[in-house]
């Protein structure tokens, strides 16, 4: 996946054996290639909810396997489902084995549309169990519940961190989502498609600070039974989104509106983070300019070697 590419990468840096599962229901085998040529990196292609292959004994899981984009879980909705529950109940079990810390990925979207802004951890949030987000936002609710009943009852050394919109390299340009759309719309020419007047707003956080606070979450110790926020604080409108990557791809795509997403769209996401500051020592340290610069150069090598293929 997106996240999980940069995070095995930056475990690999650091000198630590990966093992990569995934079964590339949404994730990208490209995302992954460059990293075969650390010694310490294996791939084994599998669905978390299918009965689980031989695995080596680990001493940390971290579990990021779902589809994430709202087009993504609406198309394999109950597969978002499965993952979540059956999927994070077989990974708890080898913790519970391995005596290994666990981390459960879950996401502002445990929120819902927020009535408290911006969010804190103990925000219990306002979530629809049957709207158009239920499938990613009840099934994450429960994925949290059960790495608790974990901890409470076997004694697994799990925490659960809930990540708020990560953007940058290795994002699927093809998933919906509004940086990969935005992206992809103004280098190809085409106007950028803002969902509705374009007030909602969200948080981005660059994928190197998101990885780097997982990482924090998983090696402090004081981090066990804790949820801890992952995001950046700096909130902006999707239209003041749009004018930036405008901005910075230097295109002379316009703006279109055009209808309100389907249902639920969140209308303002914000994440306190003062918990992974006090607790983890963590803050994002990557402006929103810069990390859109980054994801620029890579969106210039991805469109290009599209390109490339198609003529
Ligand atoms: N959005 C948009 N145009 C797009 C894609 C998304 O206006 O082409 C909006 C979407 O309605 C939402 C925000 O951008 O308000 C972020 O959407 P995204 O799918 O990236 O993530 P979400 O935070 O909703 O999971």
């Amino acid at each position: 996946g997106f996240i999980g590419s940069h995070l095995c990468e930056s475990l690999l840096r650091s000198g630590n054996e990966v093992v990569c599962v995934d079964n590339f229901a949404t994730g990208r085998l490209a995302n992954i290639g460059h990293l075969f040529d650390y010694p310490g990196f294996e791939l084994i292609e599998h669905d978390i909810v299918e009965p689980l292959p031989a695995f080596p004994a680990f001493d940390r899981i971290y579990h990021l396997a779902s589809p994430a984009s709202p087009p993504g879980y609406r198309v394999l909705q109950i597969e978002t489902m499965r993952v979540n529950s059956e999927g994070t109940r077989q990974l708890l079990e080898v913790a519970e084995a391995n005596g290994a810390r666990f981390l459960y990925a879950s996401t502002s979207e445990a929120y819902g549309d927020p009535l408290e802004h911006p969010q804190r951890e103990d925000y219990r949030g306002n979530v629809s169990s049957t709207g158009p987000r239920s499938m990613y936002d009840e099934s994450k609710r429960y994925g949290e519940a059960l790495t608790f009943a974990f901890l409470r009852t076997r004694d697994v050394d799990a925490r659960v961190v809930r990540i708020f919109n990560t953007y940058g390299p290795r994002s699927d340009p093809h998933d919906g989502r509004m940086v990969p759309n935005f992206f992809t719309q103004a280098m190809t020419g085409q106007p950028l498609t803002i969902y509705g007047d374009g007030s909602q707003t969200r948080s981005l956080c660059y994928v190197s600070d998101t990885v780097a606070g997982l990482i924090r979450a998983m090696e402090q110790p004081a981090a066990r039974g804790e949820v801890i926020n992952i995001g950046n604080p700096d909130e902006r409108t999707v239209y003041e989104y749009a004018d930036a990557i405008l901005t910075i791809t230097g295109s002379a795509s316009t703006t279109i509106f055009t209808e309100p997403a389907v249902g639920d769209d969140p209308q303002r996401r914000r994440p306190d983070i003062s918990k992974a500051r006090a607790l983890l020592g963590w803050e994002p340290r990557v402006s929103l300019d810069e990390g859109l610069r980054q994801t620029y150069e890579w969106f210039l090598t991805e469109l290009s070697l599209v390109n490339e293929r198609d003529t």
